[in-house]
C-alpha cells in the first residue's frame, strides 16, 4: 500500500510504580512536545503560505482525496506500535513538486485528523487520541519535509523530465519518509518503555511491509504528481481511483484476516476450555473410582490379614471368604465395565455369540442374584413373567448382565423399607422387561445424561457406590441386541425402567437384523 504511517502505542509507559518525591516532566513527554510542536508550526507555516497557492480548486481537491483515504486506512499490529497502511502520504508527497513543502504538511493534517475521527471511540479516549493526533502531525509533517526536501533536490539535480528524474527522487523521497516516520516513532517507544524496545528488532520487524509501503508509496505519489502536472481535477481522480480502490481493497481483505484469526483464537479458547472441563471430568472421575475400588481393597486386606494370623478361620468363619470373594468379584466387575467402555469407545461391539435363550430363566437367575442383597437392605423384591418360556435371540451372558444391572441399581437406590418390582412379558413382537422401584428416583433433568458414560446423580452419589458405567453398557447392549430402554422417574417416588427386545417366534427362527 502507498504510504506508512505510524501510531503512538495505546498504552502509555508505566511508572515503574514508585513514588516520585519530585515531580519531573518524563523525557518521553518532552519528545512527544517537541515534535508536536514541529507540526503544528509547519501547519501553520502551510496555511500561511495557502493564498499564495496556484490552482487552489485543485489543491483542495487533493486534500479532499487525502481526507477519502483516511477510509481505506488499515492499522496492522507490529511489535509494540500499530502500522497504519493508506494512500493518504502518498497524496501528500505529490502536492509536493506543485505548491512545496509546507503544502505536504497541511494536506496531511487534514488526512491525519480524518482519521482521528474515524477512529473509534472505544479503542482510545478522545484525550489520548488528541496527543496522538498532534504527535502524529509532528511526526508525518517532519517526514514530508525531510523525504520532500530530496525529492525537490532530486528533481533538480537529474531534471524534472528525465526518466531518472521522475524515478529515483520519489524512490529516495519515500525512503527518508519512511526511516524519519519510524525512528521517530521507535525514539517515541524507546523513551516510554526503556531497554525492553529493541529499535533494531522493531526496524527489522517492520522491513518487509516498509518495502511494500515504499514501492507503492513512491509510485502512487509519482503518478500522482504527474496527473497534477498535466491533467485537470477529472484527471486527477482518474488517476487517483485505482491507488484508493487498491488500498480499500487491502483493507478488506487485511479486515478479513483480522476476523478470521480472532476466529480461531476464539475456537482455540473454546478447545481449552472443553479441555479444562474433560480434565476436571477426568480428575473427578479417577477420584470416585478409586474411592469405589477401595472398598472392596481395604475388605480383601483385612480378610486376607484375619486368615494369616488365623489360618483356621478360613474354615471356621465362611463369612470371611464370602466377603473375600464377593469383593474380588466387585473389583473383576469395575476393570469389566472399564474395559467394556473402552471396547464401545473404539467402535467394537460386547455381544459374543447369540443364540435362543429363554429371558424369563435368566431373569429368575438375575433375581435370585441380587435377593440376598435385597433382603439385606430390607426391600421387597418381587418378580412376575406373564408366559414361558420367553425366547429370545442373545447372548445369555450379556442378557443377565442387562438383567442384573437394571436389578441392582433398583436395589441400591431405594431406601430400607421400599419394593422392586420386576415383570417379564410378551407385548406384539417384543419381549418387555420392566423394573420398578420405589426408590429415590431420578431429578428431571438428570434423566436425558443417566446413560452418558460415568455420569452419576450428583444428590445419590452418596447414597451407593457406583462409577456411572453400568447404564451406558446396559444401553449399548440392548441396541447390539435391536431393542430399546426407556426411563421414568420422579424424584422421591421411585424409577421405572422399561427394556424391550425383538422376540423368537418359534425358538428355532432368528429374528430379522
Ligand atoms: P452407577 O454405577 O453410578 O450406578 P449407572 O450407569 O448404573 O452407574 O447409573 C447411572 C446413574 O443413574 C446412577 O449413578 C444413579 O444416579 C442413576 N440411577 C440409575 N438407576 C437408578 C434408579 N433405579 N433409581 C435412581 N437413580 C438411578
Amino acid at each position: 500500500m502507498p504510504g506508512d504511517t505510524m501510531t503512538l502505542p495505546s498504552q502509555p509507559a508505566p511508572d515503574g510504580g514508585a513514588p516520585h518525591v519530585q515531580k519531573r516532566i518524563p523525557l518521553y513527554r518532552i519528545y512527544l512536545s517537541l515534535i508536536s510542536l514541529s507540526g503544528m508550526a509547519l501547519f501553520l507555516g502551510g496555511l500561511w503560505r495557502f493564498p499564495d497557492y496556484a490552482d487552489k480548486h485543485l489543491f483542495l481537491l487533493l486534500c479532499g482525496l487525502a481526507a477519502v483515504s483516511a477510509l481505506t486506512t488499515i492499522s496492522v499490529q507490529v511489535e509494540k506500535s500499530g502500522i497504519t497502511y493508506s494512500v493518504g502520504p502518498a497524496v501528500s508527497l505529490a502536492v509536493i513538486p506543485h505548491w512545496g513543502l509546507l503544502a505536504a504538511t497541511l494536506v496531511s493534517t487534514g488526512f491525519n485528523g480524518c482519521l482521528w475521527l474515524l477512529k473509534p471511540k472505544d479503542q482510545a479516549t478522545w484525550k489520548k487520541s488528541g496527543a496522538q493526533l498532534a504527535f502524529n502531525n509532528g511526526m508525518h509533517a517532519l517526514a514530508f519535509v525531510a523525504g520532500g526536501a530530496l525529492l525537490l533536490w532530486g528533481r533538480r539535480v537529474l531534471g524534472a523530465d528525465t526518466l531518472l528524474g521522475q524515478t529515483a527522487p520519489w524512490l529516495l523521497a519515500t525512503i527518508v519518509y519512511n526511516e524519519v516516520n519510524l525512528w521517530l516513532l521507535i525514539g517515541v517507544l524507546r523513551l516510554q518503555h526503556g531497554p525492553e524496545i529493541r529499535p533494531w528488532a522493531i526496524w527489522k520487524e517492520e522491513r518487509w511491509s516498509s518495502q511494500i509501503s515504499i514501492l507503492v508509496l513512491a509510485l502512487g505519489g509519482g503518478v500522482l504528481s504527474f496527473a497534477i502536472q498535466n491533467y485537470d481535477a477529472v484527471g486527477i481522480i482518474i488517476f487517483y481511483l485505482p491507488i484508493g480502490l487498491s488500498a480499500y481493497a487491502f483493507r478488506l481483505y487485511v479486515r478479513q484476516m483480522q476476523e478470521h484469526m480472532l476466529n480461531l483464537e476464539n475456537i482455540v479458547a473454546e478447545r481449552t476450555r472443553d479441555l479444562a472441563a474433560l480434565n476436571r471430568q477426568k480428575d473427578s472421575y479417577l477420584a470416585l473410582l478409586t474411592h469405589d475400588m477401595m472398598t472392596p481393597i481395604t475388605s480383601i486386606q483385612l480378610c486376607a490379614e484375619e486368615l494369616k494370623s488365623h489360618p483356621a478361620a478360613a474354615v471356621e468363619d465362611p463369612f470371611l471368604t464370602n466377603i473375600l470373594l464377593q469383593s474380588q468379584k466387585t473389583l473383576l466387575n469395575i476393570v469389566h465395565n472399564i474395559l467394556d467402555i473402552e471396547k464401545l469407545q473404539a467402535g467394537g461391539s460386547l455381544s459374543a455369540a447369540k443364540v435362543n435363550c429363554d429371558l424369563a430363566d435368566v431373569l429368575d437367575h438375575v433375581v435370585s442374584l441380587v435377593r440376598l442383597d435385597a433382603d439385606v437392605r430390607g426391600l421387597h423384591l418381587t418378580h412376575t413373567v406373564s408366559s414361558r418360556p420367553l425366547w429370545l435371540y442373545a447372548d445369555r451372558q450379556q442378557l443377565e448382565r442387562i438383567l442384573l444391572n437394571l436389578l441392582s441399581n433398583a436395589v441400591k437406590y431405594t431406601p430400607a423399607g421400599g419394593s422392586v418390582q420386576v415383570r417379564a412379558q410378551l407385548i406384539g413382537q417384543y419381549v418387555e422387561v420392566e423394573v420398578r422401584d420405589t426408590g429415590y428416583g431420578i431429578p428431571p433433568q438428570e434423566i436425558p445424561h443417566i446413560f452418558e458414560r460415568f455420569h452419576r446423580v450428583e444428590r445419590l452419589q452418596t447414597k451407593a457406590p457406583g462409577a456411572g458405567l453400568g447404564l451406558a453398557i446396559t444401553k449399548a447392549l440392548i441396541e447390539e441386541h435391536h431393542g430399546d430402554i426407556a426411563v421414568q422417574s420422579e424424584e422421591g417416588q421411585g424409577a421405572v425402567f422399561v427394556v424391550r427386545l425383538p422376540r423368537v417366534e418359534n425358538h428355532e427362527t432368528i429374528p430379522a437384523a
